[in-house]
């Protein structure tokens, strides 16, 4: 349904049953008298429902305003400056009557908490998101990346997609939900952080680190990291991301005597890293098929009539040689079933004629779910490590995954269901991570879902050129937002 439609469908209903939704607010206001007749349970019903819905149109309506002024504050990471994003989201909260609470991190880091009170009898749900962008090179946009410039029915601006537009929908759904009274089983916690694109230390990790009391009764969140997929020929595909591969990066470190160019012995520095290097991209890859991966496949089958039978028995299926290779052929398919292992930065001598002491290589690995960096470095070690080449971590953190099957993935598969043409949802693993791993940690599950259609293209730009969102997009997903929140808290 278009949002121009629902938008005139909520104002019908709204005037068709106002008067019913005007008696009865005060009175939900203070409580509901405890004994009611059916006649006016209905009628209070349909009023919540109407005010909620006109509530919820006019949220929509300011998505593409309030995203426009979010983009023009600059937070590009590095430096971030996410304090001047958190008092712009905690000020546009206070005006809708919500109190909002804006901590810094450290000068500039800015991080916003709101909390929407429920009626305490379930735990709440985070709406998490990010508030630093990456940095764009206006060179290679059609237009500029900060001035937020509407073109062909699109948003164009750095952060529509990742994140400023995640925030924007979840605090429009928020606000809707205050406006309209409507008092949910759980709380609805906002959080927006600083310092997510450079690892979160400065936001997510903090607020835990510093305000776990805000936090720590959450059942759920709700993060990036999941989007409805609309591709061409496909039904719809609500991307559910319930894991992420985890970082596992770490430094080869060859040495050897250092001299002269014009006298090289048979073995230096830079010959043990060329070797050790060889030696690791060439290690045999051991495929694992987790339970996300393959719960992923079996649902994706759907999809992909050629491959449905394989996809059904993925594990069974790469057995087979010829599926085996082609299905690894695709390096993000690949990604899914592997612990990767990708060398990006080398640094050796600083002249052509000079034989370094040490030569270095930075390889980022990702593992997946279940696989822990240290014992990982220990087989990397036994296999190219020696008395001249040594492996060194640089940053690791614990892959988490959040289940598969609670009220939360229940409500998306609800909404999903309630979708107007045949739509799928699909658990996912992230080669990638965001933020939502602290909250793994912390046994809060945590979830990529963003009800937000996007197409192929439109996702491509994320951290690319002329990001940009579907502004009718933008709006529906504000409501549908709405009706997520009703399905885990109603
Ligand atoms: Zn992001």
């Amino acid at each position: 349904m278009s949002s121009i439609n629902r938008l005139a469908l909520s104002l019908f209903s709204c005037l068709l049953v106002l008067p019913g939704a005007l008696l009865s607010a005060p009175a939900m206001a203070q409580g509901a008298p405890a004994v009611r007749t059916g006649i006016e349970e209905v009628a209070a019903k349909a009023g919540v429902q109407a005010l909620r819905r006109a509530a919820t149109a006019r949220a929509s309506s300011r998505a593409v305003e309030l995203l426009s002024r979010y983009v023009r504050i600059d937070t590009v990471n590095p430096p971030g400056n996410e304090l001047r994003g958190a008092q712009f989201l905690a000020s546009v909260l206070e005006e809708s009557g919500i109190n909002a609470r804006v901590f810094e991190s450290r000068p500039g880091r800015g991080n916003v908490y709101a909390r929407l009170r429920g009626d305490g009898s379930r735990r709440p749900v985070i709406l998490l998101s990010h508030i630093d962008v990456v940095p764009a090179d206006p060179e290679q946009w059609s237009v500029p990346p900060f001035e937020a410039v509407v073109k062909d029915g699109s948003l164009y601006g750095r952060g529509v997609l990742d994140c400023k537009g995640v925030t924007t929908i979840q605090l429009l759904a928020m606000l809707a939900l205050k406006e309209s009274g409507t008092t949910l089983s759980r709380d609805i916690i906002f959080l927006a952080t600083a310092d997510e694109e450079t690892g979160g230390r400065w936001g997510a990790a903090w607020m835990l680190d510093n305000h776990y009391d805000l936090l720590g009764d959450a059942e759920f969140v709700l993060n990036e990291g999941g989007f409805i997929n609309r591709d061409p020929g496909k039904p719809l595909v609500f991307k559910l991301g319930v894991a992420e591969k985890s970082p596992c990066w770490f430094r080869v470190i060859a040495t050897g005597e250092p001299g002269h160019g014009s006298r090289p012995a048979a073995e230096t520095a830079v010959t043990r890293l060329v070797d050790a290097l060889a030696k690791l991209t060439a290690r045999e890859k051991k495929i694992e098929v987790g339970p996300v991966v393959a719960g992923y496949y079996a649902a994706y089958a759907a999809l992909d009539e050629e491959h449905a039978r394989q996809y059904r028995q993925l594990e069974r299926s790469l057995e087979s040689v010829e599926f085996r290779d082609w299905f690894m052929a695709d390096p993000a398919a690949a990604a899914l079933v592997t612990d990767t292992v990708a060398p990006t930065m080398l640094e050796g001598s600083v002249k052509t004629n000079i034989i370094p002491a040490t030569a270095t290589a930075q390889v980022d690995s990702r593992l997946l779910p279940g696989h822990d960096c240290v014992s990982f470095l220990s087989e990397i070690r036994q296999a190219v490590g020696g008395p001249n080449v040594r492996i060194e971590p640089i940053l690791s953190f614990a892959s988490t995954q959040s289940p598969m099957n609670n009220e939360l993935t229940e409500a998306v598969e609800r909404v999903a269901a309630a979708m107007d043409e045949r739509s799928i949802v699909l658990p996912a693993l992230l080669g990638g991570f965001t933020d939502s791993h602290y909250f793994r940690e912390k046994g809060i599950h945590a979830y990529g879902m963003v009800p937000l259609e996007t197409s192929p293209e439109e996702r491509a730009t994320l951290h690319g050129p002329d990001e940009r969102v579907s502004v009718s997009s933008l709006q529906d997903a504000v409501g549908r937002m709405v009706d997520l929140l009703l399905e885990l808290g109603g």
